[in-house]
């Protein structure tokens, strides 16, 4: 999958440079691999802004990135095939069924749970014994 575009440094880098060749090479194959290349497609270069020319193919576009550079605002490159809203892609939604099974296991009956804190003791004693771990707790915080 080439899903993730290439970087986007060389847009920056003077039209001369191999660097910049290279990107623009990128760019084409980022553009022929999402859409297809047989298309017309808007030309990002400095003269052309995507827009204002109307539509290209991907030759004329190289020719025209090459000759006059390409608009290095055109940073998302959404008229290519590169998706806008780049936050939705690997959100992932955890399935709610699974979750509820996971929160039953987690709470166990409320009389193992008794049990297992306070050992055997009977229901009907809990509240004295509540009680007795609290005034225990009153005195210690008064001998503070
Ligand atoms: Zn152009």
């Amino acid at each position: 999958m080439s899903s993730t575009p290439p970087s986007k440094e060389w847009m920056d880098a003077d039209t001369l440079l191999a660097e910049y060749f290279q990107g623009v090479a990128s760019f084409l194959k980022f553009t022929k691999d999402k859409l297809g290349g047989d298309d017309w497609y808007y030309c990002p270069c400095t003269k052309c802004l995507n827009y204002h020319k109307g539509k290209k193919t991907l030759k004329v576009i190289s020719e025209h990135l090459i000759c006059n550079g390409i608009d290095n605002s055109y940073r998302t490159w959404f008229n290519h095939g590169e998706p806008l809203c780049k936050t939705t892609i690997n959100v992932r939604v955890s399935s709610s069924s699974s979750a509820n099974v996971h929160n039953e296991n987690a709470f166990p009956k409320m009389e193992d749970l008794f049990n297992d804190t306070f050992g055997r003791i009977h229901l009907d004693d809990l509240d004295e014994c509540l009680i007795e771990s609290i005034q225990q707790n009153d005195t210690l915080a008064r001998e503070d």
